[in-house]
């Protein structure tokens, strides 16, 4: 018996109908493909800004939701900062205590997801519903590098009015190499960090210094601007740590540190020459503006008053200066001499003091 003309033109018709329904869906899933592609081949190896930067532009298209939010996770503080999101009415710069977010918290203790069908129905609700959002639901997906919480990502609300679990499935799967790019990055920055400061104080260490310090005198040789710099060197410095301790000693020089980055302006560099000694790189500064600072380091130093065992001292600083001069500083190092000769002198003269030095 042969298939009625009718039900066949019925039959092929569903099966176009059907056909063309999975060439959409595949179709969408080809293009939050292609996002995904695109996503994991920029926020590889990027800095963590960049990160954030790509993640706002296609963490939505790709996880299908309307609103997402990230927050890395600082341990010592217990504290959420948001790093990357979408949401209109979120400051940028927010940064909330683990213990005013439940439901973060609780993902972040559980280190699982936690979904919401209706998030202000949900225990963890505890403000007002949002106009914002259409649908309701709520995803706070812990994430996690080798059981350590880096962050969590939120996501919410889309224009289907629901998430299932394959979109969840997909959510999970994208989480887990977010998390590995942002720890890589923030490592890497954290690396980068490391090798240009010194770890006492956090200055620019000497090497750094040094790097920096060429090319203001490149600078200076081809624009004719003007430079200077101050040598320092704590005085009697081994009778500290011989009198009050070692570690008394590194206190003075943590506190020589921030009083020397309390005079700086945001170009000029703040180093650890070595020991007990410091330099100061004054770009566009003569020597008289280097005089200036130099002796209100001088003086502030030499007002602290430090304390050992109910014993009171204090503690004083000699300071060299050098100035550019195009015809006879031909590198870093001719400055760097003339600085150390009127350190010197100033130790020679009597300590405590400042003086200008000629090359
Ligand atoms: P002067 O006034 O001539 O500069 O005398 P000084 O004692 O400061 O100079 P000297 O070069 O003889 O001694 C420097 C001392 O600085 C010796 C060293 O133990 C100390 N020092 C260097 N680096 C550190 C540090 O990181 N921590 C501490 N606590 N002491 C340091
Ligand atoms: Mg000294
Ligand atoms: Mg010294």
């Amino acid at each position: 018996m042969s298939v009625p003309e009718h039900l066949k033109w019925q039959e092929s018709e569903t099966v176009r109908n059907l056909l063309k329904k999975q060439n959409n869906l595949l179709g969408d899933s080809l293009e939050a493909l292609d996002h995904l592609i695109y996503l994991q081949k920029s926020i590889n190896l990027l800095s963590s800004e960049e990160i954030s930067r790509v993640m706002a532009e296609k963490l939505p298209y790709i996880l299908s939701v309307k609103y997402f939010s990230f927050f890395l996770f600082d341990k010592d503080r217990k504290k959420l900062r948001l790093m990357s999101h979408n949401h209109p009415d979120l400051q940028p710069d927010l940064s909330i205590y683990q213990n005013d977010s439940p439901i973060m918290k609780e993902s972040m203790a559980s280190g699982r997801y936690i979904f919401e069908q209706d998030f202000a129905s949900s225990r963890y609700f505890r403000g007002r519903r949002n106009k914002l959002f259409n649908s309701d639901f709520f995803v706070s997906i812990p994430l996690m590098i080798e059981n350590e919480i880096i962050g969590v990502l939120n996501l919410n609300d889309n224009d289907k009015g629901f998430y299932n679990v394959g979109d969840l499935d997909f959510a999970l799967n994208v989480s887990e190499f977010v998390a590995l790019s942002i720890s890589n990055a923030l490592l890497f920055e954290t690396v980068e960090r490391l090798s240009v400061t010194d770890g006492l104080t956090g200055l620019d260490n000497h090497q750094h210094m040094q790097s920096l310090l060429k090319n203001e005198v490149i600078r200076c040789q081809r624009y004719s601007s003007s430079l200077s710099i101050i040598m320092m060197d704590i005085d009697h410095f081994k009778n500290v740590n011989d009198t009050y301790g070692h570690q008394k000693g590194d206190d003075i020089l943590l506190d020589f540190a921030s009083t020397m980055k309390k005079f700086c302006r945001s170009n000029d560099v703040a180093a650890r020459y070595g020991g007990e000694e410091f330099i100061l790189v004054l770009p566009e500064t003569k020597v008289k503006g280097a005089f200036y600072i130099a002796e209100r380091i001088r003086e502030e130093m030499e007002s602290q008053i430090f304390n050992h065992k109910g014993k009171d001292f204090n503690v004083t600083v000699s300071c060299g200066i050098a100035e550019f001069d195009s015809n006879l500083t031909k590198n870093p190092a001719d400055l760097i001499k003339v600085a150390d000769q009127a350190l010197y002198k100033a130790k020679h003269e009597g300590r405590n003091r400042t003086v200008i030095g000629s090359p």
